[in-house]
């Protein structure tokens, strides 16, 4: 006789999920690219445990179609995808997975960084449509990194990260967030940053004092001709005035998360030579997905058998 029924919405990487059959769970995997709504509140269903990702949205309706459900143990860091005061309300841990995936996001926002400031996807493009027929001193002219300011928006686990890389880059780094850290960068008000930076990142989850944090005022407060970078969550940016503000304000933009997300084909981010975009692929290195896997799990078994498990959120 199993002892419940444990939902993930995706199948994920590497062999965590078989350690809860072991445990005696019968798990249900949905194998899809994604998981309709309707899908999702149908196979929620008697589950007393959830392994969503952050493409689903887990509410007080996915919620109460699983009256048993006991615990909902995210597959990221990021928990803007979950009510949390409905699951408090119904009594439900929720948990997440910090820190493993810290330095893969890290790798991919420099990666967005240099794409965008050396024009990485424009030198690709031209070469590739057989435009590339001589060198040229004036060809593809980027921002040079070094001595650049980088402004760190949210200096948490992820943004620390960055900041060290940008350091060996020769980039001069300073932050804001909601309170100074014992950190050998100079904290900022976002004020300040916004008009001092050469490229701004985010790093700060999405709350409700988050949800466009970058509206169209400070999109246009950045300095003409620096750069943003979002690996964070789309909804921190005004995407509308982003696309006005990178006709000619901005220098680019690097975008690993959108608003909304996915962008609908042809978007207008789309056509734009100076936007970077990256299909929400921060934490997708190989190893980093198997263990945040076997972290979700672990937090799960936890949970379900009544342990404080070790990435509570709620
Ligand atoms: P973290 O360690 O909790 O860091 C978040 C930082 O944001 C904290 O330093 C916090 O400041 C700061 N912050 C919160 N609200 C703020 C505000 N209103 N103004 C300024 N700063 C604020 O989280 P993390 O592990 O670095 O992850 C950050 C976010 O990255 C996640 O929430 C997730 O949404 C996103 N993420 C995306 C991907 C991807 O695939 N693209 C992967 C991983 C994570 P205090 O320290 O002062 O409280």
């Amino acid at each position: 006789m199993p002892k419940g029924k444990i939902l993930v919405t995706r199948s994920l990487p590497g062999k965590a999920l078989d350690r809860l059959r072991e445990a005696g769970y019968q798990v249900e995997v949905h194998e899809g690219l994604f998981l309709p709504r309707e899908d999702l509140l149908k196979r929620v269903e008697g589950a007393i445990g959830l392994i969503p990702t952050v493409e689903d949205r887990i509410d007080a309706e996915v919620m109460d179609r699983a009256p048993g459900l006991k615990v909902i143990a995210c597959y990221s860091v990021g928990v803007d995808h979950v009510d949390l005061e409905a699951a408090k309300a119904r009594g439900i841990r929720v948990t997440h997975t910090p820190g493993v995936l810290t330095e893969a996001t890290a790798d991919l926002t420099l990666a967005l960084l240099l794409a965008v400031a050396r024009r990485v996807v424009e030198g690709v493009d031209h070469a590739r449509r057989g435009l590339w027929r001589a060198w040229h001193p004036e060809l593809l002219l980027g921002m040079d990194l070094q001595g650049a300011t980088l402004g760190i928006v949210g200096m948490g686990r992820i943004g620390q990260a960055v900041a060290k890389r940008a350091e060996a880059f020769g980039m001069r780094v300073v932050y804001t967030s909601r309170t100074p850290k014992p950190l050998p960068y100079p904290h900022r008000s976002l004020e300040e940053l916004l008009a001092t930076s050469d490229i701004v990142s985010l790093h700060t989850p999405l709350t409700p004092e988050t949800h466009r944090l970058m509206n169209r005022e400070r999109l246009f407060a950045m300095r003409p001709g620096s750069i943003l970078i979002n690996t964070a969550r789309g909804g921190l940016v005004d995407t509308e005035a982003l696309v006005e503000a990178l006709k000619g304000h901005l220098f680019g933009a690097g975008l690993d998360v959108t608003d909304p997300e996915p962008l609908p084909p042809g978007h207008p981010l789309y056509t734009l030579p100076n936007a970077v975009i990256t299909p929400h692929i921060g934490s997708a290195g190989r190893r980093t997905r198997e263990r945040m896997a076997e972290i979700a799990v672990e937090n799960l078994l936890f949970a379900l058998e009544g342990r404080e498990p070790p990435n509570p959120v709620v």
